[in-house]
């Protein structure tokens, strides 16, 4: 039997997320507001923000407009900050935000090998250059969100990454015990997709999909209103769903992935084939205007991804689909056949019935996203992912 003492707390716990929740999607509002959208009583919404505002998690906005219940109230997205760490074979990228993930500072740190130990001792050494670039103390700092290409653990470790060549690395706890912070790690699109459900375009909208495309394709799927990772945290592959039966080999092993047609690397070793070697993916979107095999390939590429995100809609029926990724850049060369064959393909209603939006892509999007992880934490609404340590939050 439960005593009331747990209930109590649990309660606690739940107000808490609520009352963050709705600023963060509607803020600011006053404590009345607060009440009737969250149907929690005035007495409880009192209880929680005074709890909120002690914490300096909350702040009061515009004295002038109201007094008491009726001043608004809202999250204190200045007053506690996130490193983001996106993880690649040759080194990573470092942002420093605050809690809505506005990016106040960069910096890339190189490695000759990308062994977990490399790996930590870049980590901390970004995080320490950020916080004392900033003059922040460390207990300014929520903690360190980690995006790695790979598979990621209940506790934060990697299980698999092909592109690191990792297996079982208990990476969270290896840069938690270097940067004395706490540390979450998820998979880079997933961590990608946690920050546009968080603050993005996707903060409205309760079920939907955010595609990156670029080195690889994939997929996070927001699914009532929480990330969904499957029985070992290995959802939304996107780019491994069959797109030729028998096709191009792929970089999982097996043959005909989408990934074998449509991501940047594909797209070079096709216009290859066809002749025209070039060094690497931004030349390609570089000589895209120019060169009619290229938008030929490109198109092709556009067309597959149509077809596998329509299938993947017929699956889901998601309100909203974002694309991110550098592979953005390629614009409507790619864009136009995917609306096209999305449209053709899709089952629910007529053409542009669901909006694709486009993300406009900068180089820190994947470590800001990776810096929502530790956002995540302070609206309380993740239940999969243990830090490594015991959050201050
Ligand atoms: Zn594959």
């Amino acid at each position: 039997m439960r005593s009331q003492k747990v209930d109590q707390r649990a309660a606690r716990v739940i107000h808490r997320a609520l009352v963050l929740n709705e600023l963060r999607r509607c803020g600011p509002l006053s404590r009345s507001q607060l009440s009737e959208r969250t149907q929690l009583s005035p007495a409880a919404v009192s209880f929680v923000t005074a709890d909120l505002l002690e914490e300096d998690l909350l702040i009061e906005r515009d004295h002038h407009t109201g007094r008491g219940r009726a001043i608004p109230l809202d999250v204190n997205y200045a007053g506690h900050f996130a490193v983001g760490l996106k993880i690649m074979e040759s080194g990573l990228e470092a942002v420093l935000t605050d809690l809505s993930l506005q990016v106040l500072a960069t910096l890339t740190v190189t490695y000759s090998d990308h062994t977990p130990a490399s790996v930590t001792a870049a980590a901390a050494q970004a995080t320490a250059a950020l916080l004392g670039g900033a003059g922040l103390p460390r207990e300014r700092l929520g903690g360190v969100g980690l995006g790695l290409p790979g598979t990621i653990g209940p506790h934060g470790t990697c299980l698999t990454s092909y592109r690191l060549g990792w297996r079982d690395v208990p990476i969270t706890d290896l840069i938690s015990q270097a940067t004395g912070v706490p540390v979450w790690a998820d998979n880079d699109v997933n961590a990608f997709a946690t920050a546009e459900r968080l603050v993005g375009r996707g903060k409205h909208a309760r079920d939907f999909l955010v595609v990156t495309l670029g080195r690889g394709i994939g997929a996070g799927l927001i699914l009532n209103g929480e990330l969904y990772r499957g029985g070992r945290g290995g959802a939304g592959e996107l780019g491994h769903l069959l797109s030729e039966p028998g096709g191009r080999p792929c970089e999982c092993g097996k043959l005909g992935c989408l990934e074998a047609y449509a991501s940047e690397p594909s797209l070079l070793r096709q216009l290859a084939e066809a002749g025209r070697a070039l060094p690497d993916a931004a030349s390609f979107a570089r000589q895209l205007p120019h060169d009619p095999a290229a938008q030929a390939i490109t198109a092709a590429a556009g067309e597959r991804l149509g077809r596998a995100l329509a299938q993947t809609a017929n699956l889901l029926d998601p309100d909203l689909i974002i694309v991110g990724g550098e592979g953005v850049r390629l614009g409507d060369t790619l864009f136009t056949p995917l609306r096209r064959a999305l449209d053709r393909h899709l089952h629910a209603a007529g053409p542009g019935t669901l909006p694709v939006l486009i993300e406009p892509w900068g180089d820190d999007a994947w470590a800001r996203g990776a810096a929502g992880l530790v956002t995540e934490q302070f609206f309380g609404d993740s239940t999969l992912h243990q830090p490594a340590r015991a959050s201050p939050a």
